[in-house]
């Protein structure tokens, strides 16, 4: 794979997003609107802390939180992490 670069040629280090805690996230969208890679989405959350599938029942949710939806589409840019309020996510490396 070749080094990353920046359209001037410079090195840039992508810093893709890893994982979003659910405990910490509030659900609020402002990573998802500043994502041009459709990375994420909102997702409802159980009583336990698991990610209800879409096709379950409602009453199930307690919160919603944003989940990886396409980890595999994510450029590294970091603008998630400069808008995220509760610092939830994690980045790096791939
Ligand atoms: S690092 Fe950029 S591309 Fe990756 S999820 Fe965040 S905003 Fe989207
Ligand atoms: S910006 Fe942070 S708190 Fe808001 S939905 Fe995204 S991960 Fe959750």
């Amino acid at each position: 794979m070749s080094t990353p670069r920046t359209r001037g040629g410079r090195d840039w280090t992508p810093a893709y997003l890893l994982s979003i805690n659910p405990e910490l996230c509030i659900g609020c969208g402002r990573c998802f609107k500043v994502c041009g890679r459709n990375v994420m989405g909102l997702r409802g959350l159980n009583e336990d802390g698991v990610l209800v599938e879409d096709d379950e029942d409602d009453d199930e949710i307690v919160k919603r939180v944003m989940a990886m939806e396409d980890a595999d589409a994510c450029i590294g840019c970091g603008a998630c992490a400069r808008v995220c309020p509760t610092n939830c996510q994690t980045h790096g490396a791939a």
